[in-house]
């Protein structure tokens, strides 16, 4: 089976030293990549700048900002089985990208911001042949947003994690997740380290695949 896995957060820069993004450490997503490795599956793992060495026989690609992230995984569509979209994708980025280091002047200044391309909503919008798998991070009403996750990104699974608390998800070596099915079924894998809970997500993703194309055969 061939994976893709997305992992990181993704930076938007401002000016040549400054930009914006988020506290992920790609622990999961990487995680992720090294349990499908295990079982002997092809992995190219998309990154966004993480402090972590790449996972011996993946192919490891990386990337910085949110652009260059759609770019590198709408190359990988053709011939990927599983698309497992990890990242913490910046949903904004400055409008304008000012060459020159902007000057600090000690007076309150605005930015304006933009939306960046929804990654994995363009892989669920395209006729498709491949499962895709979503992540959401929460901090509020996990359930619910998750829930509304699922149907709007049109993904296969979802897998929700709170990312408010300090024991579990960004950052942490452990997680607790929350995996949503289409047909409404939960199911919950509770606190464990990132690399066991992998693993175990791994399984379910396979299990939920193969069901999908039994459903369609
Ligand atoms: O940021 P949000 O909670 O909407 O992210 C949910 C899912 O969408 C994640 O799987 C993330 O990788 C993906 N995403 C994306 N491109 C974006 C924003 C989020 O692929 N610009």
């Amino acid at each position: 089976m061939k994976f893709v896995v997305t992992a990181g957060p993704t930076r938007e820069p401002l000016d040549p030293v400054r930009y914006l993004s988020n506290r992920s450490s790609g622990k999961m997503g990487y995680a992720i990549a090294a349990a499908a490795l295990e079982e002997h599956h092809a992995v190219t793992l998309i990154s966004g700048p993480v402090v972590l060495a790449a996972p011996s026989g993946a192919e490891t690609i990386r990337v910085t900002t949110g652009d260059e992230m759609f770019d590198a995984v709408a190359a990988q569509l053709d011939g990927c089985d599983i698309f497992v979209m990890c990242a913490a994708v910046c949903d904004y980025r400055p409008a304008r990208y000012t060459p020159q280091k902007m000057k600090t002047q000690r007076l309150p200044f605005s930015l304006t911001l933009v939306p960046t391309r929804d990654i994995l909503a363009s892989l669920t919008s395209a006729q498709r042949s491949c499962f895709i798998v979503g992540f959401a991070a929460e901090t509020q009403e996990l359930e619910a947003n998750a829930a509304r996750k699922l149907r709007e990104k049109n993904c296969d699974l979802l897998v929700a994690n709170d990312v408010s608390r300090a024991d579990v998800g960004m950052d942490s070596d452990d997680n607790e997740l929350l995996i949503f099915f289409p047909n409404g079924e939960r199911r919950k894998l509770p606190r464990a380290k990132k690399t066991e809970l992998a693993r175990a997500l791994l399984k379910i993703i396979l299990d939920a695949r193969e069901k999908c194309l039994t459903k369609k055969s």
